[in-house]
Formats: C-alpha cells, sequence, structure tokens
C-alpha cells in the first residue's frame, strides 16, 4: 500500500501517531492554515486548523511535472474558448435548453455579447485538476477531473502547508522525506495575475473587489491572496452580491462603483452555484459584466468551465481547432483526457445511456454543478439514467470514465472527527494565471499546485464541502 509514501509501520505506530498529531495540529496553526468553525463562520474569535493530512501523499516525480507543464496550455485554452461565441453556443446548446442554472448564465453572455465588450483585459486564475490513473503495469496517468474557471480555492492555504509537513517528517524521524516537499506559492501566483490586470487598468484608488459569500469559514484563504495585494499597495475590498446590489452603479463610461469605490476588478469567489443566486444577485451579475471592471472570470470564460464544454472538448478534431499548427500542445492536453461521453438527444447519447447502464462502476454521472457532492455513481446512475433517458433532461449531465487512482493509507485530520487510519485518494490539482490585453496574452503562467486527499468511502471531493483534506505531494 505504502507506494514509497509512508511505510506501514510508522502509520501502525499508535504512540508516535498520536505524539504527531498534537504536533500536526500545532504546526497547522502556528503556520497560519487555519478555517473558521462552523458555528463562528463569519467571526475569527475562535478558529480552527484547516483539515489536512498527517503525512504528505506519494505522487510520481514524471506526473507531477506533467502536470505543471501543461498548465499555460490550458490556461490558452480556456482563454481561447471564451473568445470563441460560436462553439460556447454550439458546445452548450442542448445543455441551456435544459439546465437553468447554465441557462441564465448564458443570457447573461449573450447579453453582454450583443452589447458588445467594454473590457479588453482578461484575467483567469483556475486551477485544472487531475486523479492519477492506474495502469495494469503499476505505472499512473494523468487524468484531467475538470477545469475550475471561478472560485478556484485553497491557493492561499495551499501556501502554507509545506511546512507543516516538513514538520511532521522531522519530528517522525523522516529528515530526507521532508526534505522532498517542494515549495508552493499559489497565493503569490494569483496575485501576480490580479496585480497585473489591476496595473493594466490603471487607475490607483480604484479596488479590487472579492465577491464573498455569506458564510465565510475559509476567510483566511482569501486573506492570503488579498494580502499581497496589499503588499502591492493594491486596495482590497470584500463586498456581497446584496451589497453590489444596494450600492453599485455604472457611470456613463460603464465605470463600475461599489460603495462609493471604482471598481477595477471583481474576483468572484462566489456565484458559481444556484444558491449563489437570487433575482437580485442575477442583476447584480449582469451589472458587473456590463461593466468596465475586469471580471475575474468574465461570464464567457465562467462558461468555457462548464463539464458539457469539458466532454465537448474530447470530441475528435476540437482540440486541433484550438491550436492550429500546434500538435504538440495538442497532444499534450489531450493526453491528460479521460473519456467522456455525451448525454445529448440522438444516438451518440443513446449508446452513452447503454454503456453507463451496462457497466455504472466504471463512471461518473455529472450534472452541470460546482462545489462538490453533485455528481453521480455506481447504482444511482441507473436509478437516474433510468429516469431520465427517455426525456430531454438527461441532456443536463454528461458522463465521464470513472478515473482510478492507487489507495494509500493516511490520517485525515478534521476538527471534530475521531483519528482512523483511512484507505485514501487523492487529487492533484494545478493553479493557471493568465492576463490577455487585447490580443496579446502578457501574462501566462503555472501558479502553483494543490494535494487534496479524501477517504475512499466517499465517491465525491471538495475540501468545502467536508470531503477532502489539505495534502502535499511527496515525490517519488
Ligand atoms: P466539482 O466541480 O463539484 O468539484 P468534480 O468534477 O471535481 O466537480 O467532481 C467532484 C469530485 O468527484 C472530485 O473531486 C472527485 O473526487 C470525484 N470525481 C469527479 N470526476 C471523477 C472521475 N471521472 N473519476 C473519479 N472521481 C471523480
Ligand atoms: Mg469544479
Ligand atoms: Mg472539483
Amino acid at each position: 500500500m505504502a507506494a514509497n509514501g509512508i511505510p506501514e509501520d510508522v502509520l501502525m505506530d499508535h504512540d508516535l501517531i498520536k505524539d504527531l498529531v498534537d504536533v500536526a495540529k500545532d504546526s497547522a496553526l502556528l503556520n497560519g492554515v487555519l478555517m473558521r468553525t462552523k458555528e463562528t463562520p463569519n467571526s475569527s474569535e475562535v478558529v480552527t486548523y484547516a483539515p489536512f493530512t498527517l503525512f504528505p501523499s506519494p505522487v510520481p516525480k514524471a506526473i507531477f511535472h506533467q502536470a505543471l507543464a501543461v498548465q499555460t496550455h490550458y490556461n490558452r485554452l480556456v482563454d481561447k474558448i471564451s473568445q470563441d461565441s460560436s462553439f460556447l453556443e454550439e458546445a452548450l446548446a442542448s445543455t441551456i435548453k435544459v439546465d437553468d442554472f447554465t441557462g441564465r448564465l448564458f443570457n447573461i453572455y449573450r447579453h453582454v455579447l450583443q452589447e458588445g465588450k467594454t473590457q479588453s483585459i482578461v484575467l483567469g486564475l483556475n486551477r485544472s485538476d487531475y486523479m492519477l490513473d492506474q495502469n495494469g503495469d503499476g505505472s499512473a496517468s494523468l487524468k484531467q477531473i475538470e477545469i475550475n474557471t471561478i472560485a478556484a480555492s485553497f491557493g492561499g492555504l495551499a501556501s502554507h502547508t509545506p511546512n507543516i509537513h516538513r514538520h511532521i517528517l522531522k519530528v517522525a524521524g523522516r529528515l530526507e522525506d521532508s526534505k522532498r516537499i517542494l515549495d508552493n506559492n499559489p497565493s503569490a501566483g494569483l496575485a501576480k495575475g490580479l496585480a497585473k490586470a489591476w496595473d493594466l487598468y490603471g487607475s490607483e484608488r480604484a479596488v479590487v473587489l472579492v465577491l464573498v459569500e455569506e458564510l465565510q469559514r475559509n476567510i483566511f484563504d482569501h486573506r492570503y491572496v488579498e494580502n499581497e495585494l496589499w503588499k502591492r499597495n493594491i486596495p482590497v475590498i470584500r463586498r456581497q452580491f446584496e451589497d453590489v446590489s444596494k450600492t453599485g452603479f455604472l457611470d456613463q463610461d460603464k465605470r463600475l462603483f461599489v460603495d462609493g469605490r471604482e471598481v477595477a476588478i471583481v474576483y468572484f469567489r462566489n456565484g458559481y452555484m444556484p444558491q449563489n443566486y437570487t433575482e437580485q444577485n442575477w442583476e447584480a451579475r449582469l451589472m458587473m459584466e456590463r461593466s468596465m471592471a475586469v471580471k475575474c472570470p468574465d461570464i464567457s470564460t465562467h462558461l468555457a468551465g462548464t463539464k458539457k464544454v469539458q466532454q465537448e472538448l474530447a470530441r475528435p478534431g476540437v482540440l486541433e481547432r484550438f491550436f492550429p499548427g500546434e500538435p504538440d500542445v495538442v497532444d499534450q492536453i489531450r493526453a491528460t483526457f479521460a473519456g467522456l461521453y455525451t448525454l445529448d438527444m440522438g444516438p451518440e447519447g443513446d449508446k452513452t445511456v447503454a454503456m453507463a447502464l451496462a457497466k455504472p462502476d466504471q463512471f461518473v454521472l455529472k450534472p452541470q454543478r460546482e462545489g462538490g457532492g453533485n455528481n453521480i455513481y455506481g447504482a444511482e446512475i441507473c436509478q437516474v439514467l433510468e429516469g431520465v433517458k427517455q426525456s430531454t433532461e438527461r441532456m443536463t449531465y454528461i458522463l465521464m470514465d470513472k478515473v482510478q487512482p492507487r489507495p494509500v493509507h493516511n490520517y485525515l485530520l478534521r476538527l471534530g472527527t475521531p483519528l482512523k487510519l483511512s484507505t485514501c485518494l487523492s487529487e492533484l490539482g494545478v493553479f493557471g494565471a493568465y492576463v490577455r490585453h487585447g490580443q496579446d496574452m502578457v501574462l501566462n503562467e503555472c501558479a502553483g499546485h494543490l494535494l487534496r486527499t479524501k477517504s475512499d468511502e466517499h465517491s465525491d471531493g471538495g475540501v468545502a464541502a467536508g470531503v477532502a483534506v489539505l495534502d502535499n505531494p511527496l515525490l517519488v
């Protein structure tokens, strides 16, 4: 089970583990890997450690570097999709007929397209997530789970987890392993993108508006990025949709003002799921999209991150359309694709239904949702598909091959959860940051990584969803 990770005898040494857990929690607090509590999500009077693994998890070096290397290509891909209205129209045509949320996002997109773009600065901060599929010969392949183009989180906290695992490994007498934990600084990488876009906007007094949720348990993750901006003398305000509704307006040049402050960038850390929107919030989103403010992401980039688009990209010839004359780029991106299948009405979709019903354990059924906890697995795939297979409702989903990573033993540390050895699966995320000004990509970078690990008792993931915890790769 260890696969060059932490040996079983260490994992089974109960006295050592007990000591290490105490050390680990203190180290998390000392390193600022923090979260607010469920009980007081909007106060920092009492806070706790963000959930994390006791030990780092093994990741093959070559695969890790493959994931980093493909990131700037993914940045370009997302950006190209966001500029291709006929592709977005075609790719999402079936989905928006039946999925109300994607449909409403698309209405905003159409509105902005018709009105004409006002802002030529584009800022993308995304996170491409992968799992390592086990091959028969014991090797593994990097397979993309999804790309998050809105509110990709944990770049802040992930900048501070390496020190925790280094420390734990030293205390566990594993100095050599501790040297294999990589530095990681997505906060700086994400802030660099924000700062570049803010500079281009060109107004010293204009603020970065972080659009936040009502419940703010994960505020420290945001704060790390915000503080990087303050260090550069870039002013940051945190506001909710309601604040934008109440005080926001566009001036005659469509500059956005909120609470009397001109907004250079709206950084969405909210607005990715239906529950985030009241009618008023939809109006506020439209106003922000129509404005001169740089949107991170803008509505077209948000749509480029939908699961339906991911599935359409896996069709033969589609990547070639975005990267003419760059077969190496196409190959690098395509190498990370798992099998993805349409559920549109017609013979192709019928084939997908039959395939899923025959072997549900080999697939994941995915609606157009974000934030964890929405996918459908195993026997439930049959239940759901039997219910929708004759109706257009099936077009709200896509089907995807289930990626089967190699399980590893570890301890997951989470407030209020008893300590036990878990069989775990990991998901590697890579942050991307890019800024385009008109036709010029003026910044295109890989901004760091994130490893999240969950117990194999859970099919779905997500740290915010309370399933996955923060981790670090131990390169093997
Ligand atoms: P979300 O936008 O809600 O995060 P994801 O596509 O990332 O949606 O799916 C949520 C979780 O479900 C992932 O973190 C992963 O644990 C699991 N998952 C998703 N797709 C697959 C897949 N193809 N194979 C295995 N697990 C998957
Ligand atoms: Mg997602
Ligand atoms: Mg995800």
